[in-house]
C-alpha cells in the first residue's frame, strides 16, 4: 500500500515537469506498477487531484480485493467511455498519453469521446522511468526470480549435455524453473549448440548436441511479477582453441564492463568498454547488438546499454551485461549477467559459474 501511494506521487511529480494536468495509463504492466492490478484490461488516470482505476465487468471483484488508494470504477469492455468522467473538472485540460503503444485507432476515439477541450499529450515512457528506478521490494523479487534461474540451470547442467537434443534441453530447463515456483518464463529459453550459437536469438532445435562444442543458453524465470535473464556459454566435451579463445575474450569485456557499472554511467559509454575491447581483438563487426537493456516487469524495459543509448544509469536500475561474438558457421558465445546499479558500483544477481567447464 506505501510503495503504491509512493509510485503514484512520484508520477505526479513527473507531470509538473511536463506541465500535464493529469496521465492515461493503459499498458496493463504500467497498470499493475500503479495501482497492484494484475489483470489485463484497465487504465488508470493520476493527476494531482485524480486518483481513479477503471476496469470491466469480468475484473471488479479481482480489482477489489487488488488496487487500493484508487477510486475503483467499472468502465464498457474497451473503458474508453470512462476516462472523460475521471477527468478533473476543468474547461480544458492537457492530458497525458502512451504514444508509445496506443494505436491510431484508440487515439483517435479517444479524441473523440473527450472533445475540443482535452489536449491529448504524447507522454511515452513517463511510467517507464519510474519503474526504471526499482524500489528495494522489486530488487529482492528479481533477486529471487534469479536464483531459481540459477539452481534451474545447475539442475540441468548437472546431468550433462551430450547426446541431447537442444529442445529437450530447453524443456528441462522450463520444467526445472516451474517445478521451482516460477509462475511463468521471462522468454522461451534459448538452448543453441555449434554453428547455431552463432545466431543470437536461436530457438531450441530437435537436434542432438555433439561433443566437442559450445552450448549458449539464454533463459530467465518469472516470479512475482518479476523477471530474471542470464545467459551461458558452456562446453559439451573439450572444444577447440577458437572456441576457448572467443569465450576468454567475451567473458573479459563482459567481467569489465560489469565492473564498470555504477550511477552515473551512461549506457553509450558502458556498452564501449565491452565493444573496445572485442573491436581490439578484431571482432568488432561480430558484436552486432547492444551491450544490455533493463529487467523488471517486463524482461526488455528502461534504461538502455548500447552505442544509441542516451540513458544514465540510476541507483536502483537492474540491467542486463551480455556482450557476445558470433562467428556465422562456426560458433557462438554471449555471456550475461543481470547486475543492481548501485551508487559507485554494483551487485551481481546472477551467480552460475562463468567458465567454459564448470559443470
Ligand atoms: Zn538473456
Ligand atoms: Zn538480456
Amino acid at each position: 500500500m506505501a510503495a503504491v501511494a509512493s509510485r503514484t506521487d512520484r508520477l505526479t511529480g513527473r507531470l509538473a515537469e511536463r506541465e500535464l494536468d493529469a496521465l492515461l495509463v493503459t499498458e496493463p504492466l504500467d497498470v499493475r506498477y500503479l495501482s497492484g492490478f494484475t489483470g489485463d484490461n484497465a487504465l488508470v488516470v493520476v493527476g494531482p487531484d485524480a486518483r481513479v482505476f477503471v476496469t470491466d465487468f469480468r475484473y471488479v471483484e479481482q480489482a477489489a480485493h487488488q488496487v487500493r488508494g484508487f477510486d475503483r470504477r467499472e468502465g464498457s469492455r474497451d473503458l474508453l467511455d470512462a476516462v472523460g468522467p475521471a477527468l478533473p473538472d476543468r474547461p480544458t485540460l492537457r492530458l497525458g498519453f502512451d504514444d508509445e503503444r496506443m494505436s491510431v485507432r484508440t487515439h483517435a476515439r479517444l479524441g473523440e469521446l473527450l472533445g475540443a477541450g482535452v489536449e491529448l499529450v504524447g507522454a511515452g515512457g513517463v511510467v517507464g522511468a519510474l519503474r526504471a528506478v526499482k524500489a528495494p521490494d522489486e530488487l529482492e523479487r528479481i533477486a529471487a526470480a534469479a536464483a531459481l534461474a540459477d539452481e534451474a540451470l545447475g539442475e540441468v547442467l548437472g546431468t550433462g549435455l551430450a547426446g541431447r537434443a537442444e529442445r529437450d534441453v530447453a524443456l528441462a530447463l522450463e520444467l526445472a524453473m516451474r517445478r521451482r515456483g516460477a509462475e511463468a518464463l521471462s522468454f522461451p529459453p534459448i538452448v543453441a549448440s555449434g554453428p547455431h550459437g552463432a545466431l543470437p536469438h536461436a530457438e531450441p532445435r530437435p537436434v542432438i548436441i555433439e561433443s566437442g562444442c559450445l552450448v549458449t543458453v539464454d533463459w530467465g524465470a518469472q516470479l512475482d511479477g518479476y523477471c530474471s535473464d542470464c545467459t551461458r556459454t558452456v562446453a559439451c566435451g573439450t572444444p577447440g582453441g577458437e572456441a576457448r579463445e572467443i569465450h576468454a575474450l567475451v567473458l573479459a569485456a563482459q567481467q569489465e564492463a560489469v565492473a564498470a557499472v555504477g550511477a552515473g554511467r551512461g549506457g553509450r559509454e558502458l556498452d564501449a568498454v565491452a565493444r573496445d575491447r572485442i573491436v581490439a581483438a578484431g571482432y568488432g563487426e561480430r558484436f552486432g547488438h547492444g551491450l544490455g537493456h533493463g529487467v523488471g516487469l517486463e524482461v526488455h524495459e528502461a534504461p538502455r546499454l548500447s552505442r544509441l543509448s542516451e540513458d544514465t544509469l540510476l541507483a536502483g536500475n537492474v540491467v542486463s551485461v551480455e556482450p557476445g561474438v558470433y562467428l556465422p558457421g562456426r560458433l557462438g558465445v554471449r555471456i550475461e549477467d543481470l547486475v543492481v546499479v548501485r551508487d559507485g558500483g554494483s551487485d551481481v544477481l546472477t551467480h552460475v559459474d562463468r567458465g567454459l567447464e564448470p559443470f
